[in-house]
């Protein structure tokens, strides 16, 4: 791999109340933290630079999204996905049959920060507070208390992940790879399940292909899909309608007016934002894993997952068949697929009088132009700012549309020329 070459510094200039605080090393957060450096703000970065894909993915992972839809937006031109691998000499994912491993994209991420991100801060943010005099004070994991002037909270799914009440029966003291249930995104290395019989919950991309991956390390495996979250896959690139405009997820209109033109999403009515979410892009497998997953895995479609608990060790789901009936389903472990959610409440770094004081709109933060907050200079971006910019959000491509909006608006409002 070629060594990588580091940019020349951005010319930075003091601000009595402090550098700018972008927490978190994921795509959106090192997007954010390149924009903010190259209009010559001083920021600190904090985070492990893809922990998310790293160690909260399956390895062995296929990303869904293609790779027109996989940079990582940079203020200058030279850091896509094809260029980290004309870089490093491996063939350049550009077409939409591309498929990029994932550890090709944690490498790439890995590429980005050492050339555009170099100072990146691998501690943890453990408190932010107000400070009466404005802006922002911070405290760290080594001990350390500074002062920011703004803060950008680029924490993406960490803490989220989402564990539905009626799984909860059979994970007392919570969910882990040990135990009778887990989350997918407790685990990397499926190979623990050889030989297991595994219930996996979900008909998402992130459940089939965890799905597929348990089957191919040598577990018997079950998908329970609930409700109306039946177990379908997307059609390939040259089964795409020609006749509707192409967007970074396929052609559809609404899925190129969600990608291009998030702008004015934040109007719609809550109800639709919130279903939308949810909903876009939502569960549906990616078209290269159909084979795999029908030759490997059994699905059981159900109205619904009413219960679950333990029985000789092993968990017991209970479900309400299409047909109304009750059935059980016992298997030696269960992966819950079942998605993050956003929670003010959840991202416990921010003072409690910080949480209190943010406008949020079932549980999320309600943002207003560049990203900004109810409290002046503190942002969000990434999953936390889907409820107001829309699905495209939850994606790596959705740096594009907001690394450079909320650089621009932060340099605007705090000093700075982006
Ligand atoms: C199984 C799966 C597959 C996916 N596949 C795709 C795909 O194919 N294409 C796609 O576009 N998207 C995909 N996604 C979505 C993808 O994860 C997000 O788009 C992306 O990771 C979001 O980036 P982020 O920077 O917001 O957050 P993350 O990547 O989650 O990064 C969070 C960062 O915050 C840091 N952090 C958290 N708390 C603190 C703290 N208190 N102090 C300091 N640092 C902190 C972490 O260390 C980390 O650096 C997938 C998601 C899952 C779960």
């Amino acid at each position: 791999m070629n060594q990588p070459t580091r940019q020349t510094q951005p010319k930075r200039r003091t601000h009595p109340d402090g550098p700018v605080a972008v927490i978190g090393a994921g795509p959106f957060g090192l997007s954010t933290a390149a924009h903010l450096r190259a209009g010559g703000i001083p920021v600190r970065v904090f985070g492990e630079p893809m922990v998310s894909w790293r160690d909260h993915m399956p390895a062995g992972m296929l990303l869904k999204s293609t790779p027109a839809a996989s940079s990582i937006d940079a203020p200058q031109p030279g850091h896509t996905l094809a260029d980290y691998c004309d870089a490093v000499g491996t063939p350049r994912l550009v077409t939409d049959e591309d498929i990029i491993p994932v550890e090709t994209f944690i490498g790439y991420g890995d590429w980005f920060q050492q050339r555009l991100v170099p100072e990146l801060e691998r501690v943890r943010v453990v408190s932010v507070d107000r400070r009466p005099a404005g802006g922002f004070e911070l405290k760290l994991d080594s001990g350390e208390l500074f002062s920011a002037r703004a803060v950008v909270v680029a924490t993406g799914l960490s803490g989220l992940a989402h564990l539905p009440p009626e799984l909860a029966g059979a994970a007392p003291d919570g969910p882990s790879p040990a135990a009778a249930v887990s989350h997918s995104s407790q685990h990397h290395d499926l190979t623990r399940y050889e030989g297991k019989d595994v219930v996996v919950v979900g008909a998402g991309q992130s459940a089939l292909e965890t799905a597929v991956l348990v089957a191919e390390a040598g577990a018997r495996v079950r998908v329970v899909s609930r409700g109306t979250g039946r177990v379908a896959f997307g059609a390939p690139p040259w089964g795409q309608p020609r006749l509707r405009p192409e967007s970074p997820f396929g052609r559809a209109w609404s899925l190129w007016a969600l990608s291009y033109y998030p702008h004015p999403y934040r109007y719609l009515p809550a109800r639709t934002r919130h279903f939308l979410v949810r909903r876009v892009l939502g569960p549906l497998g990616a078209w290269w894993l159909r084979e795999r997953f029908e030759d490997a895995v059994e699905v059981r479609e159900v109205a619904a997952v009413t219960g679950a608990g333990i029985r000789e060790g092993r968990p017991v789901l209970t479900v309400r068949t299409a047909a109304g009936r009750a059935a059980e389903l016992t298997a030696d472990h269960v992966i819950a697929a079942t998605g993050y959610r956003v929670d003010i409440a959840a991202m416990d770094f921010l003072g409690h009088e910080l949480r209190t004081d943010l406008a949020v709109s079932r549980g999320t933060p309600k943002l207003g132009a560049g990203y900004v907050s109810s409290v002046p200079g503190l942002y969000f971006t990434g999953l936390p700012a889907a409820s107001s910019y829309g699905p495209v959000m939850r994606f790596v491509c959705g740096t594009e549309f907001a690394s450079p909006r909320l650089a621009r608006h932060l340099a605007a409002a705090h000093g700075g020329d982006v």
